[in-house]
């Protein structure tokens, strides 16, 4: 039998409709914040709430403010996917690994409360947002608790992950590497999807796709997250396509600069610059999402919403060259197989 494990239990491949294959909904990156920041210091602009003043400061600086990189309120959560339903969205691929702290429990509530299905995944985020304990772990004991999560379900809930994602913040750290290996190993036993944070925009491709099938792993079943950032380099995005792996642009709506050197591309440069991957013979292989994981980026708090893709960008991309056929293959026949899994 084909199904997909969402956090309600398995559905159909075909009814996930519309989907966004790599998003969060409860996130936590404050491991990520500037180390000279206090949290409990009021009188930091950057521990400030998210206000008209201060959108254009976080938008320049993401990851600076404590209230833009946490999200876990229910309340927030449904009415986002609330707006996602309304757009004619379905599914929601839930990327909140350990690391930036996933609540699987909150994910069913929320995906129960606003009818829209959401896969949440199972693995470690990069070794620099895991603990000295977890990063200590080797590749078969991380395998094991991917594993649980999997076919038993998250410590203290009866909610089953989808699907496997990993951080590769760099193969050459071991944590990542094992983090990686890991994931071969659990795919293996389970058939299911491994999502990979790419490092940056350095051409790490090569030694991660080794790993992968050195510890079992199936290129065909495995997705390059982040390629927005390697645009226009298509022979390398290309490459990564040829050898079996998916390829994913999911910063749409995102165009800012994460760190100092990682420039976004714009809407527009993806519009145009993805139809070169569709005539190199890769729409099979092409995947779209937001990444949502800053709240600047919910409706909410001045941002698109997970409706963006629909919203905004389809009939931009409509009158520019694709054709309906073409979006329905990138956000509704390539999730479904990428999230199927067999019993
Ligand atoms: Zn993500």
């Amino acid at each position: 039998m084909k199904y997909v494990q969402t956090v309600c239990g398995p559905i159909s491949p075909e009814e996930m409709g519309f989907t966004l294959p790599h998003e969060h909904i409860f996130w936590d990156l404050k491991v990520y914040l500037p180390k000279d920041l206090d949290e409990n210091d009021p009188d930091d602009p950057r521990n400030r709430k998210i206000c008209l003043e201060n959108l254009s400061q976080i938008r320049a600086k993401f990851q600076h403010y404590t209230h833009n990189i946490t999200q876990q309120d229910i309340e927030v959560a449904v009415r986002e996917l609330e707006w996602f339903r309304e757009a004619g969205g379905r599914t929601i691929c839930d990327c909140t690994v350990r690391g930036i702290h996933p609540d699987a429990a909150k994910a069913k509530e929320a995906s129960r409360r606003s009818g829209v299905h959401v896969v949440l995944g199972t693995g470690y985020y990069c070794h620099n947002s895991l603990t000295d304990k977890e990063n200590k772990l080797d590749r078969f004991q991380k395998a094991e608790h991917i594993l649980h999560d999997l076919q038993e379900g998250f410590e203290g809930t009866d909610v089953k992950a989808g699907f496997i994602k990993v951080g590769v913040e760099s193969i050459h750290a071991d944590a990542d590497r094992e983090s990686l290996a890991a994931a071969a190993i659990a795919q293996k036993q389970t058939g299911a999807a491994i999502l990979i944070h790419q490092p940056g925009i350095e051409h790490q491709s090569q030694e991660i796709f080794e790993v992968l099938t050195a510890n079992g792993g199936d290129l065909s079943r495995t997705v390059m997250c982040h390629c927005d950032p390697l645009l226009p380099d298509h022979d390398y995005i290309d490459a990564m396509a040829k050898a079996g792996a998916y390829i994913s642009f999911d910063f749409f709506g995102l165009d800012g600069v994460l760190g100092k050197t990682l420039f976004l591309p714009t809407d527009k440069d993806r519009i145009f610059s993805v139809l070169e991957q569709i005539e190199r013979g890769n729409l099979d292989k092409l995947l779209f999402s937001h990444d949502t994981v800053y709240k600047t980026m919910l409706r909410q708090f001045g941002g698109y919403g997970y409706a963006h893709l629909q919203r905004d960008v389809w009939p931009l991309m409509l009158a520019n060259g694709y054709t309906q056929d073409v979006l329905n293959h990138i956000s509704i026949e390539n999730p479904a197989r990428v999230f199927t899994m067999e019993a």
